[in-house]
């Protein structure tokens, strides 16, 4: 997960706005597949290590390693900066002439865009074998919003963003460039077009989505700016819908995306209305990437077996899904969340599950933590009980309602502390470790659940929700 975050971070404060105002990408869940994802649960977790509670970030730009040698044609001696070279120089940034010294590995880096796209593109059947002159062809641009920019010398991250309009941060982050001075000469940078925010329909003046590409398990922030004051404001990531609320001026909504959301491309829809009762709509796509998860065999007891019918599972999911509905606006929390117990993960969320040979597959909707019975169980953040109660599967279960749609689950509990409608503060007291439900040893099971989806708890222990 901290390898993630960094680029996590990165890509969160990039601005999507560009990529709303036309093409833009968004993600989202559907609703039918988070049904399905009847997130049973809880169970002890065998101490299988596995730490995919965050997929490493492939690196699309990754070039083979060891990549022979591009064999080169030398003409006269070889000054690759300013030899005119055997074929002209195309003013188009999608089309480059191979000069020398240059690789396909090379051009790639160069360009952002991986080797292996740019040989499929050219339909190069022997890629390192490149020759001086010949021309590579560079897929188009992500999208409509971006234009490709050759660095030329004297170029510098604030000249080109200053020539553009915009700023150099997000011309860093667009390109992932991992420093401010990294530009190198004939280099290709990908610009989001300045405009392109000033370009959406009034009364909205910034629309921003992160992460960009969310992966399972993760939550989506959207952000929004308007230029009048709005009287209502709504939106739909895939069918489920976005909750906004207010917050220093901006209108922010969480999702959540589940395990289960099928990875791919998502439409996301967001409507305003001012006080004047100007009414605007704006659509786009969100991509949702896949997490990596883990897989687990589980054995139950004859005792517990009742436990593994569906009907069970979607009669318990029903019953949460009904307590998630609950929408305050206020925000009860402030930065990360705090840890229930102080123990260690023994079961990741997402986690894939197979119980007695079959008899129920499902994912694991929270992390199993370890605990003797009895352990203090405290408040992740401030809020309010939204629940006490015994569920069959997550047994003593105690809810908190920390506002905006967020909401943590404290599973198998032998006893509880609070009573529903408590305002608690995060760190109190409420409730004690236990073994009750389908439990198959005494552990703390805890969820997470944003905009009625439940998600990895580690990304809102580990980071501040906005
Ligand atoms: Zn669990």
């Amino acid at each position: 997960m901290s390898k993630l975050r960094p680029s996590l971070s990165n890509l969160s404060r990039y601005v999507v706005a560009a990529l709303l105002a036309a093409v833009f990408v968004f993600p989202s869940f559907a609703p039918s597949v988070s049904r399905a994802q009847d997130e049973p649960a809880n169970d002890t977790a065998p101490a299988t290590p596995e730490p995919n509670a965050e997929p490493p970030t492939p690196d699309p730009n990754a070039a083979p390693t060891e990549a022979p040698l591009a064999v080169i044609e030398v003409i006269a001696t070889p000054e690759p900066t300013d030899t005119p070279l055997p074929q002209p120089r195309s003013n188009d940034p999608l089309v480059r002439f191979v000069q020398v010294g240059e690789t396909l590995n090379s051009l790639a880096a160069q360009s952002g865009f991986s080797a292996s796209d740019l040989a499929q593109r050219n339909g190069l059947t022997s890629p390192y074998l490149l020759l001086v002159g010949q021309k590579i062809r560079l897929p188009a641009p992500p999208s409509n919003n971006i234009q490709l920019y050759r660095v030329s010398a004297g170029d510098t991250m604030v000249s080109i963003a200053a020539q553009y309009g915009i700023s150099p941060y997000v011309l860093r982050h667009t390109n992932d460039l991992p420093c401010s001075a990294c530009l190198v000469f004939g280099q290709t940078l990908r610009v989001p077009q300045a405009g392109a925010a000033s370009a959406l329909p009034e009364p909205f003046e910034r629309i921003e989505v992160s992460p960009i590409v969310p992966r399972q398990g993760e939550v989506v922030v959207v952000r929004i700016a308007a230029r009048a004051p709005l009287q209502q404001i709504t939106g739909m990531l895939a069918d489920r819908p976005l909750r906004f609320a207010q917050k220093d001026g901006e209108y922010i909504a969480l999702s959540g995306i589940s395990a289960l959301q099928e990875p791919g491309v998502y439409p996301i829809t967001i409507r305003a209305i001012t006080q004047n009762g100007l009414a605007s709509v704006v659509q786009g796509r969100l991509q949702v990437g896949a997490g990596r998860f883990g897989y687990e065999t589980l054995n139950l007891s004859a005792k517990l077996m009742p436990l593994l019918e569906p009907q069970v599972n979607l009669e318990e999911r029903a019953e949460l899904d009904a307590i998630f509905s609950d929408f305050s606006g206020t925000q009860w929390w402030q930065g990360p969340l705090q840890w229930p117990i102080n123990s260690k993960v023994v079961s990741y969320y997402g986690t894939r599950r197979n119980f007695n040979r079959g008899m129920l597959n499902t994912f694991h909707s929270g992390i199993d933590l370890t605990a003797r019975v009895g352990t203090a169980v405290k408040a992740a953040a401030p809020g309010r009980v939204a629940a006490a109660q015994t569920f069959p599967i997550r047994g003593n279960v105690i809810i908190l309602d920390h506002g905006r749609g967020v909401f943590t689950v404290y599973c198998h509990l032998s006893r509880f502390e609070v009573e529903v409608g408590q305002i608690v503060n995060a760190g109190d007291v409420i409730g004690y470790t236990g073994n009750t439900g389908r439990s198959l040893g005494p552990h703390l099971h805890f969820e997470l659940a944003v905009g009625g989806v439940t998600v990895n708890p580690l990304v809102w222990l580990e980071r501040e929700l906005p």
